[in-house]
């Protein structure tokens, strides 16, 4: 066990107290704050992922069953990426940066200075379990912040590989990581941070929130909610289909945050889609999906059993038109369309996280947005057309955390999906705090500022 992982049993608000404690003294003398320290920590994130990239394909296959293609794109070089970004920029986002004053305060400077917000932390789910570890890391450390991370239980051999890996490669004394579950994380909790990032579901969301609101503790809170696509008529549908489906089983097999959660169509167009998905699917995943070793597994049997409830609904009987197979010894459930099922079932008043992709039909395209609007919020929201109107109505209408995910655009939820954003430098704002520093002269003090006040001083 690395020097910097606590145990388990050993694991209560007690070290948890005395973990804070002395994370505070350390970042109080200032460690964190330097130029050089930052950067030394994120050149060590990119070699502790270029130096044991098996080892995380290892882990990553054995809580998944992730194929490492996926695990290399969507977790190895997006964290690479993120990591290079930040030392690319960092210097340019720690500068200060000068505004203009008022004429009240004439003669003066102004300038925002972004400074570390203290000691942090990061709460990350299972799905995504290294990227989404490290990904808020990297802002932590870049901001200047001592930090703790607590990986997900779910995804046990990539927690203690980051568990080993952090302690072996980052600087202890003020980066470190408390695998566990609930009451580890519980013990967390009831400590005072000054700023927690939580990647998961609503239910802990808000016991995230609670516990953060007794120490007025800013959060940032990274859920997720049900991602519709909207497929209009007039597309390219191969293109689309093939999107849509490396948005939803080509990302862990639906279990990600923005994967496509359901499609509106038209009536009359879904038979054609409905077509498409079948001879690409194939095509990508072959004759027995469940065979195929490109596609994750579901995480645990809590969340195979979940979906197959979500298939047992007496209200979706009768309406899967591809896919359907599962086998349970393995944890796996093959891509699944459903189509036409009704609003009311189980299927569509859950985020479904997982290879189910329901299709509602409309008559016209357009009433898609007053069925999307009657939901919570989604984290994403996606629309194929190639009509410029509806492309517009589309993003003024609906209200979702986003409608695409590249660095230079914050990532974040809105509503029930979530609170705040990062990716970037939305990471680094995430972490710091926006001071605002005014600079005056002695000369220039203008006697009028002062009483006794006359009623020409107030015409001045
Ligand atoms: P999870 O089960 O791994 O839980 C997330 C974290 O919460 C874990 O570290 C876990 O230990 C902790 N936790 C669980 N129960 C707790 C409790 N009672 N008290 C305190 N802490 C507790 O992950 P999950 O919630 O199943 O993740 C899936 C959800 O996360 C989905 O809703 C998905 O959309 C969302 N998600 C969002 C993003 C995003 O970036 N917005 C990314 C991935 C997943």
């Amino acid at each position: 066990m690395a020097s910097n992982t606590k145990s388990k049993a050993l694991f209560d608000s007690e070290e948890a107290l005395m973990m804070v404690k002395e994370l505070r003294v350390t970042f109080d003398c200032g460690k964190t704050r330097s130029y050089e320290w930052r950067i030394s920590q994120l050149k060590a994130i990119i070699k502790l992922t270029e130096e044991n990239e098996q080892q995380i394909y290892q882990a990553l296959h054995s809580d998944l069953s992730k194929c490492e293609t996926e695990a290399f794109v969507q977790e190895i070089a997006m964290l690479k990426n993120s990591c290079r970004i930040a030392l690319k920029e960092l210097k340019h986002w720690m500068t200060p940066e000068k505004v203009k004053t008022s004429i009240a305060t004439f003669p003066s400077s102004a300038e925002i200075v972004s400074e570390p917000l203290g000691v942090v932390l990061v709460i990350s789910a299972w799905n995504y379990p290294f990227l989404l570890s490290l990904d808020p890391v990297i802002g932590a450390i870049a901001a200047g912040n001592a930090v703790v991370l607590k990986p997900s239980e779910i995804a046990p051999a990539t927690s203690s590989l980051l568990a080993k890996l952090l302690g072996d490669y980052l600087d202890n004394s003020c980066i470190k990581v408390v695998e566990g579950a609930v009451d580890e994380t519980s013990a967390l909790l009831q400590q005072k941070w000054d700023k927690i990032f939580y990647t998961g579901n609503g239910r802990v969301a808000r016991i995230v929130m609670a516990a953060a609101s007794k120490h007025l503790t800013p959060v940032v809170l990274e859920l997720g909610g049900k991602s519709p696509v909207v497929v209009d008529s007039n597309i390219n549908l191969k293109v689309a289909t093939r999107r849509i489906i490396a948005g939803k089983w080509g990302s862990n097999n639906g279990q990600a945050c923005i994967s496509p959660d359901y499609i509106i169509t038209t009536k009359d167009y879904a038979p054609k889609l409905v077509d498409a998905l079948k001879t690409e699917l194939e095509k990508f995943y072959g004759k027995n999906p469940l065979e195929s070793k490109d596609l994750s597994r579901i995480v645990n049997s809590n969340h195979f059993n979940r979906l197959t409830k979500l298939l047992d609904d007496d209200k979706v009987s009768g309406k899967i038109v591809y896919g359907g197979e599962k086998d349970e010894s393995k944890l796996k459930i093959s891509p699944t369309v459903l189509l036409d099922v009704p609003r009311d079932s189980l299927i569509m008043n859950e985020e479904i996280f997982g290879p189910l992709l329901p299709i509602l039909t409309v008559d016209k395209i357009e009433e898609s947005f007053d069925v999307i609007n009657s939901g919570s919020k989604p984290l994403a929201a996606y629309i194929f057309t190639n009509t410029k109107k509806l492309k517009e109505q589309f993003v003024m209408t609906i209200s979702a955390g986003g409608l695409l995910a590249v660095h230079t655009l914050p990532f974040g939820g809105v509503g029930e999906s979530g609170v705040g954003a990062y990716h970037g430098k939305f990471t680094f704002e995430a972490f710091s705090h926006k001071k605002a520093v005014l600079y005056r002269r002695f000369i220039g003090d203008a006697p009028v500022r002062y009483p006794p006040y006359t009623n020409t001083k107030m015409r001045l």
